[in-house]
Order: C-alpha cells, then structure tokens, then sequence
C-alpha cells in the first residue's frame, strides 16, 4: 500500500460508524465449518443483528505466538491447520482479503507493545470456521491478531482495551476460542451430543457464565483461581485467551448476552458471547 492508499483508508474506512459489537465465538470442531447443526444456526441467527462491518479482526485461538503479530498481507490464505479430517474440509476457502492499513493502525493503537507485521500466516480455521457462517461471501476484510503465549491473562484484558476505538469505525472485533476446552478428555463417541458435560464442565460452566453476565471479570483473567473444575476446562489458555481480548474492549454499560451456550462431546462448550 503507498502513501495515498494509506492516506485514502484514513478517510474513508476509519471515519466514524455506530459502535460495533463484541463478539467471543466458540469454535468448536472444525467440522462446524461445513457441517448443519444448532451451533451454525446461532452463528446465522446472529449475523442479521450486527451492523455490516467494514473490516473484521479476529483474534484466534490457533495463532498463539511469542509475542504479538497482525496479519498484513492484502490476500491471507485459508490454512488448514488440522489433520485427519474429511477432503471437504480441506477444500474450504474463504478468500477474505486482508487490509494492510488496518493492520498497521492496530500496531500503532497497541504501542507501546511491539507487534509485527506479519506476511506468513492467513486465516486459520480458528477465524475461517465461524465467520463464513456470518459473511459466507468473504466480502469484509478480514485481519487475524495473535495471542502472545509468554504474557498472562490480565495483561491481553490491558491489551485489547487499546483497540477499543476501532468499534467506533466499523471494526468488528471477534475472539475465537472455547472456553471449556479440554481435548485430553474429550468422549469421542459422544461428539455430538448437545448438552452432555461432565460434572466438572457442568460446574465451570455455571462459574464462568456466573462473572460474565454480572460483570464481574477480575475472577476471569485470575481464572486460575477460580476452582479445580475450571482448572480442567482451562488446562491451557490458548482458547480461552479470545474471550478476554473482548472483556477487555466492553465499554461502561454496554450490555453482554451469551448464545450457542452449550456443553459438548462432555470437556467443550461452544458458549459465544456478545456485547454490545
Ligand atoms: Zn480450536
């Protein structure tokens, strides 16, 4: 992009919107990307509600780096990050394009902390999974951020309140992730049975929705802490570290309802979140 590109997107993508909303995503399996379910019917019944984003920055479970980078080429590739899956699934694209400039306006947003301008990754099925469920024509640009692996919990809530004003200029900000999230217990012949959670998910999943819709979110980023049940749902932070970037970006009064709030497969849950 040269100077007047740059100049032009300044004018004309960051002018002022409405607020965009929030939203934190489960993922769940990648088979949601192709497969029919409820999950993917609450992804379409909830994309008629958000106002048309001009851009999108997705903040995935499955870009969990040493440090921070963005995505900064014009034409991320879909990546296919998994193995064992169907041909199907292999054969997904979702050709969003990148947006360089945004991508430079959230290193600038975020400093002091470093980001790199990254020309390597794409979109991962943590982003491409769930958003061609709201924009199946990959027609909004699409810029991934990634999860700094060595920083805790409460230092990304800091982080991502800095891109707080791009809500303000038709930025949609999504986190990607699962907040119960336990694959070393996963029952494999119960994959797909909605509702079925070991007691401990059953249990952590009440804790969590507990802080999220009283607003309480310090017990979150110390989520360590919370109680042996939510130390099983959360045995790495990878997915769960989506839902504090959007914690981190609520502003005073804005409202948080959950959707697709369900256990699976007995240590996943696929609760989505949104504010605003
Ligand atoms: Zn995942």
């Amino acid at each position: 992009m040269n100077d007047l590109q740059q100049l032009r997107y300044m004018a004309e993508d960051l002018s002022p919107t409405e607020r965009m909303p929030l939203l934190f995503l489960g993922h769940g399996s990648p088979m949601n990307a192709i497969e029919e379910n409820i999950f993917v019917e609450g992804f379409r019944n909830v994309a008629p509600t958000l106002p048309r984003p001009k851009s999108i920055i997705c903040i995935s479970a499955h870009w969990y780096t040493r440090g921070t980078h963005v995505t900064a080429m014009p034409h991320p590739e879909t990546i296919h990050d998994f193995g064992g899956f169907p041909k199907a699934l292999y054969q997904v694209q979702y050709p969003a394009s990148g947006n360089p400039a945004l991508a430079v306006e959230t290193q600038t947003l975020l400093e002091p902390a470093t980001v790199g301008l990254d020309q390597q990754w794409g979109l991962d099925h943590g982003a491409w999974s769930v958003l061609r469920h709201f924009y199946p024509e990959a027609d909004v640009p699409v810029i991934e951020l990634s999860i700094d692996y060595t920083r805790p919990a409460d230092y990304h809530f800091e982080l991502a309140g800095r891109l707080a004003s791009l809500r303000d200029k038709g930025v949609l900000i999504v986190g990607s992730g699962n907040l119960i999230h336990n694959l070393s217990r996963v029952n494999f012949s119960r994959i797909n049975e909605v509702g079925y959670g070991y007691d401990w998910a059953i249990e952590a999943r009440e804790t969590m929705n507990h802080y999220l819709l009283e607003g309480n979110y310090r017990p979150l980023t110390d989520y360590l802490k919370l109680s042996d049940a939510v130390r099983l749902a959360v045995p790495t932070p990878d997915h769960f570290l989506p839902l504090i970037y959007i914690l981190g970006m609520q502003q005073k009064g804005e409202p948080l309802s959950l959707f697709n709030d369900q256990l699976v497969a007995g240590s996943l849950s696929m609760t989505c979140v949104k504010i605003g």
